[in-house]
């Protein structure tokens, strides 16, 4: 007897289409343009429209809940990559010990 069930070719691309997404305001720390946004859940990086540098993310990042203490660096980002030698801002590329 024959199987009649039928099975979408297509899931996969359309679950990727269902990943969850962030939006909200977002800021160019390299020319301070603002803007409202959607990226992927996890974006870090975003590219800004207006000078098309990277240097742009949302004005309230998903973190630490509020009233945590966190670490900012002098030149005010508050993003840095985690190194064997300490944290490397990615803002202004000093890395810092702590
Ligand atoms: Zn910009
Ligand atoms: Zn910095």
């Amino acid at each position: 007897m024959i199987d009649s069930k039928v099975v979408p070719l297509f899931k996969k691309a359309a679950a990727e289409d269902e990943s969850p997404t962030m939006t909200g305001p977002a800021k160019c720390l390299a020319c301070e343009h603002e803007w409202q946004t959607v990226a992927p859940v996890g974006t870090c990086q975003l590219e800004c429209p207006s000078c098309e540098s990277t240097r742009a993310t949302f004005k309230h990042p998903c973190g630490v809940p509020v009233g945590e203490l966190v670490r900012e660096c002098n030149c005010g980002s508050r993003i840095f990559y985690v190194t064997p030698n300490g944290v490397h801002c990615w803002l202004c590329a000093t890395t810092q010990e702590f």
